[in-house]
């Protein structure tokens, strides 16, 4: 596995050689494969490896992406608060049954949903 310090140095060298118009196509590219292969997924026509793969691209061309805007550490922060923000609302979702509880349907349904039971429909 390559160290951060390995891969900014391929992404730099990436996109001095190819240019940020062309990589950020290939981040659009990229994103459109990871939907596929997801979409395709739910029809049995791809594998959870393939869409580790398509991941995989979409994750290199972000990193890129961070390079390219100067934006790493930004986007750590970012992900940080963003992060607490769903903690909040998992913590919410849990004491919305007993507040709400016109959204235990829902919930349940969603769980179901989350836990592949309910893909096709
Ligand atoms: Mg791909």
């Amino acid at each position: 596995m390559k160290s951060k310090d390995e891969r900014w140095v391929l992404y730099r060298t990436a996109l001095e050689l190819w240019g940020s118009k062309f990589q950020i196509m290939m981040l659009f590219e990229e994103i459109g494969e990871l939907q596929q292969a997801i979409s395709k997924y739910g029809r049995g026509k791809c594998t959870a490896l393939n869409i580790a793969e398509e991941i995989a691209d979409v994750e290199i061309m972000l990193e890129q992406m961070k390079i390219l805007f100067v934006i790493d550490s930004q986007t750590e922060k970012a992900k940080e608060k963003k992060l607490l923000k769903l903690e909040e609302l998992e913590q919410d979702w849990g004491n919305m049954e007993i507040n709400y509880p016109e959204y235990l349907t829902m919930k349940r349904y969603l769980n179901r949903k989350i836990k592949g039971e309910i893909w096709s429909k």
